[in-house]
């Protein structure tokens, strides 16, 4: 089996060189909204938008002009790279299979700067050769097994980081474990296993809530774009970083030990489940600012929730395991031990008590218990349901990669 997996690793960095590497990131976002402008006028004309053989030609026209010549101190390919992820954008923008996916963006000063080798980098144990820049040394936390595929480096709170793609051959394995689990994942539990194991949920956020507002209004004390205000403006961000990195480090933890002992895991299709959970208000605490916070603790347990799954399922495969999706109603109000299906059934959020036959039960678990026995009959219904599964969530489809569609099947008249 060939997979795809990612090493990321922080930059030795100097002034010389962060100059070399903003630039970089600089001429790449330059190009992004070049090229964005120009559409926007011609989305407000009604006339075809540039796609990526025309926007390559401007470039061309731009390095060699005098007034664009800055262009041409970094090197092309991340550059046409800018140009090839601006027409996906716009590609997913139009397409009809991709309703959530919107129009891009202009892309705004430092904000996330990075940009993306696709070839050309090459690895020397603790240095990294970036083509226009030169040999970069890095923290190497850990050993690169495989062939180096590409590259995006990118800056993050105040430090540079290099992400580096691989390709590796993995032997196809039978997963050591014979045994299989479903999972409900929720707010008052972070993850339910229908074998009994309950993982509390981990708010980094709400740890550092306090911190952050700290610092923010000692940010708001200083006078904008000083040397001080950019000061407070890096410990901000690297507070965000922080938080960010508890949470990811907290999803490896649980996917890896479940990957590990599970060979089939069941999870819910999210999406549905996100919906109509938030509808019947069991939020963890019912009443207090729930309306505003609803749609910020949504949309950060949803990532958390979402890239969790992600982690499960290419874990799963690389150890010769499988996740499967199932449909999730009323999981939740179903009864595990008789099938009895009320919404009586949760006469509180932590507890579950079957109006039919009486089973009590930890409210999650039986949820998990529900999401196994659907797991089961959609496996026993053969191979017609889990190719239906499968064609939802296509398992090359790994990366969030889209598959290509053209312009033409997408309704994007031609220039
Ligand atoms: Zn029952």
């Amino acid at each position: 089996m060939l997979i795809r997996k990612a090493y990321r690793f922080r930059l030795k960095t100097n002034p010389v060189l962060e100059q070399k590497l903003f630039r970089h990131a600089g001429c790449c976002r330059w190009i992004w909204n070049q090229i964005w402008r120009m559409n926007q006028r011609r989305l407000d004309a009604k006339q075809p938008l540039i796609w990526y053989q025309e926007a390559a030609y401007w470039l061309t026209l731009w390095k060699q002009s005098e007034e664009y010549g800055f262009l041409r101190k970094v090197h092309s390919q991340p550059l046409q790279q800018v140009l090839k992820d601006l027409d996906r954008a716009y590609r997913d923008a139009f397409d009809k299979d991709q309703p959530l996916k919107r129009l891009p963006r202009k892309k705004r000063k430092h904000q996330h700067a990075s940009f993306r080798y696709p070839q050309g980098v090459k690895l020397d144990n603790r240095r990294i050769y970036l083509p226009k820049i030169g040999w970069v040394g890095f923290f190497k936390s850990r050993e690169v097994e495989g062939k180096v595929k590409n590259a995006t480096v990118s800056w993050r709170a105040g430090h540079w980081y290099v992400s580096v793609q691989v390709e590796q051959e993995l032997p196809e394995s039978v997963h050591p474990s014979t045994l299989d689990v479903g999972i409900d994942l929720g707010v008052a539990n972070f993850a339910s296993l229908s074998n009994g194991i309950t993982y509390d949920p981990i708010s980094p956020y709400r740890k550092y809530q306090n911190q952050l507002a700290r610092a923010q209004r000692a940010l708001n004390r200083k006078v904008k774009f000083s040397e001080n205000w950019k000061r407070q403006k890096r410990r901000i961000q690297r507070l965000h970083h922080k938080i960010a990195c508890c949470r990811q480090d907290f999803l490896h933890k649980i996917s890896t030990t479940i990957s590990e002992n599970q060979a089939v895991v069941f999870v819910e299709d999210l999406k549905v489940r996100n919906m109509s959970r938030s509808a019947a208000g069991t939020l963890d605490e019912p009443g207090r600012n729930v309306r505003a916070k609803a749609g910020l603790n949504r949309s950060i347990l949803d990532q958390g929730w979402s890239e969790f799954v992600r982690q499960l399922d290419y874990k799963l495969q690389w150890k010769g395991g499988w996740l499967v999706k199932v449909p999730a109603h009323h999981t939740s109000q179903e009864c595990a031990a008789c099938g009895h299906t009320s919404p009586d059934n949760r006469p509180s959020q932590a507890v579950f008590h079957c109006r039919a036959c009486g089973h009590k039960e930890h409210a999650d678990i039986n949820a998990a218990k529900n999401i196994r026995a659907r797991g089961h009959r959609v496996l026993a219904c053969g191979g017609n349901g889990i190719a239906r599964l499968l064609k939802q969530e296509p398992v090359g489809n790994r990366e969030g990669v889209p598959p290509v569609v053209s312009p033409e099947a997408a309704g994007i008249p031609p220039l």
